[in-house]
């Protein structure tokens, strides 16, 4: 139609265009999808010594090579499939993209940063054979071109396994860093965490070395004391990769640690929703003030399938109950306790004077003191 072609050759009577910027620029009132093809076949053929600057983005789709090979080198050291890709441009760029197209009335077509971006992630596709995704992807790219760098940052992982802790005197939980309380310094190495042996801190080195991660968050089902030991299947537990650069990594279902030996370890995709409910067979070494009876043990009895209070906790916390109760003399003042209850019920203060009820100590009338308790299962 005349007045298309009139608005075109306006355009470009006024402004010089890159093949890019003018295809973009007319894609809407010619129809077309835009592209640098479409912009080669409005604009004149030009000439090689023709060196005209595009008025929008003065020529930067020549000058994608310094981003690109960083983003190629970063990218390298990295498994993904499917990549985002993010950039930053000087705002000049938006800002003659919006002056030109209100000039001319030109409404819904892609902005400048949209049409590098395309153009950028059409190259890392091809070179990287993967595919930009707004749906998860793998790999985040941030390119920025005001200095040519660019950030890239991996998708986290997650991966389910279970523990067994064949020592006593290894903790559960790292303590966070002193010097930067968990962020990451040069003193912790950047891992958040404090350089002495715990459970979390073996699996974390595990997996920070097989996934090469820079951080790794455990969310355990449970926990118990340092000096416990968990036998059975095992605890449950579901880690959290954060920024692994090897996501492909084969791991295997056993591997055993220092002290602490990991089963059925598998990658999730995703990292399981709200609180998972379980329940534990504790076998609890308990010593008494007094001398105790088996006459005064059967008292215990009572304490199977009852629900257990602890008033120490806000009222809302979820119910947990005792299902099974065993126990056995050991001497005068000691005795075992076997239990299969609820996770989450501190034992120690059922044992000891608390405010948890039902109370061993005072059930029995006898001062009571848990000296060990050892998890001799987990059922999830
Ligand atoms: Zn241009
Ligand atoms: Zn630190």
């Amino acid at each position: 139609m005349k007045s298309q072609s009139d608005t075109v050759s306006k355009i470009l009577k006024n402004y010089d265009l890159c093949e890019y910027c003018t295809g973009r620029i007319i894609s809407k009132i010619v129809g077309k999808p835009p592209s640098k093809f479409l912009g080669e076949k409005f604009l004149k053929k030009p000439s090689k010594s023709d060196h005209k600057k595009c008025y929008i983005c003065k020529n930067i789709f020549d000058y994608l090579e310094p981003v690109l090979s960083n983003i190629f080198e970063k990218s390298s050291h990295f498994d993904f499939k499917t990549f985002h890709l993010g950039i930053t441009l000087k705002p000049s760029f938006l800002e003659r993209d919006d002056y030109l197209k209100s000039k001319f009335k030109i409404k819904g077509i892609e902005n400048i940063k949209f049409g590098i971006a395309k153009e950028l992630a059409k190259k890392i596709s091809r070179r990287t054979n993967s595919k930009r995704t707004t749906d998860d992807p793998d790999l985040l790219i941030q390119a920025n071109f005001k200095d040519e760098s660019c950030t890239l940052r991996a998708k986290p992982m997650f991966v389910y396994g279970r523990y067994n802790k064949k020592i006593r005197r290894l903790p559960q939980k790292q303590g966070l860093c002193r010097s930067c309380n968990g962020i990451g310094c040069h003193n912790c190495n950047f891992k958040g965490i404090e350089n002495l042996q715990s459970i979390e801190g073996e699996i974390s080195n595990l997996f920070i070395k097989k996934f090469d991660c820079n951080q790794v968050k455990i969310n355990w089902i449970g926990g118990e004391d340092q000096s416990s030991l968990v036998l059975g299947n095992g605890r449950p537990f579901f880690a959290k990769i954060l920024n692994p650069k090897r996501r492909n990594r084969i791991l295997r279902k056993t591997c055993d640690l220092e002290g602490v030996s990991l089963s059925e370890l598998q990658k999730l995709p995703l990292q399981p929703k709200g609180s998972i409910s379980f329940k534990s067979h504790v076998s609890i070494t308990v010593d008494t003030k007094k001398s105790i009876s088996l006459t005064q043990l059967k008292k215990l009895k009572i304490l199977e399938n009852t629900e257990i209070k602890d008033f120490s906790r806000n009222k809302r916390s979820l119910k947990k109950k005792i299902y099974k109760v065993g126990y056995k003399k050991l001497g005068k003042t000691s005795f075992i306790l076997d239990l299969f209850a609820d996770g989450g019920i501190s034992f120690k203060s059922l044992i000891q004077e608390s405010d948890v009820v039902p109370n061993v100590s005072e059930l029995l009338e006898n001062q009571c003191e848990c000296k060990k308790f050892d998890f001799k299962n987990i059922v999830v």
